[in-house]
């Protein structure tokens, strides 16, 4: 299975995304997360990429090419994948094609997770992050047991994201509708898109993405 999640900042595609790779038993690789860990550990890509995070701009198309065709090429994700938050712009999703035809491989499904931007705003600021392993949580509908601390890995790491403050919000979505949907025709064209709701509770697109998994026409 190799599938892309789509959707704005703040869709609740990381949710989603955790729970259909642990059942699929694929690799879940969030870009963002990647970036994230990048600048945590003071790496030369996390100095270079740490600004456009804070300010919610995108990172150049050679750099996530680069990182994301290294990431491929791991022997986890060799029999499929979950790639979350890539690609975002239509230079990157031609990079990608390029990268499938010539590895034969092929795109089971593009998951659109879909919110009115009203609601994200609203989620995105209570959201926290885990900084450590990428678990989020969201203050009013799952703060974590004990405050900032992960459920999941234990490390006191859960945190506001820089991006996630409303203005920063604002101009992601603003980023999402201008340079990242123009890929969701790329895609239509291709047959691969299946669309879900998610302004309700999350285990309804789990649900609706599980059922598509189940008949996709899987490529090999
Ligand atoms: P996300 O966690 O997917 O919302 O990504 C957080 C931030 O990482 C984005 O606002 C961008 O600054 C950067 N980023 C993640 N993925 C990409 C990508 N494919 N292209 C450019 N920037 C990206």
């Amino acid at each position: 299975m190799r599938m892309l999640i789509f959707g704005p900042p703040g869709a609740g595609k990381g949710t989603v995304a955790g729970q259909v790779t642990s059942e699929e038993g694929i690799p879940h690789i969030s870009t963002g997360d990647m970036l994230r860990q990048a600048v945590a550990a003071g790496t030369e890509l996390g100095r270079t990429v740490k600004g456009l995070l804070d300010a919610g701009e995108l990172v150049p198309d050679a750099v996530m090419i680069a990182l994301v065709g290294e990431r491929l090429e791991q022997a986890d994700a060799q029999d499929g994948w979950l790639l979350d938050g890539f690609p975002r712009t239509l230079p990157q999703g031609e990079a990608l094609a390029e990268l499938l035809a010539r590895t034969g491989q092929r795109l089971d499904l593009v998951a659109l997770v879909e919110v009115a931007d009203e609601v994200i705003v609203e989620r995105l600021g209570g959201r926290r992050v885990c900084l450590a392993c990428g678990a989020t949580y969201h203050l009013t509908y799952s703060p974590p047991k004990v405050a900032g601390q992960c459920d999941r890995c234990g490390q006191e790491q859960v945190v506001q994201r820089e991006d996630d403050q409303p203005e920063t919000i604002r101009r992601r979505l603003a980023t999402y509708h201008h340079q990242t949907e123009p890929l969701i025709a790329f895609y239509e064209a291709q047959g691969v898109v299946r669309r879900f709701d998610n302004s309700g509770a999350p285990e309804e697109p789990v649900r609706a993405v599980r059922e598509s998994l189940a008949s996709a026409d899987r490529g090999r």
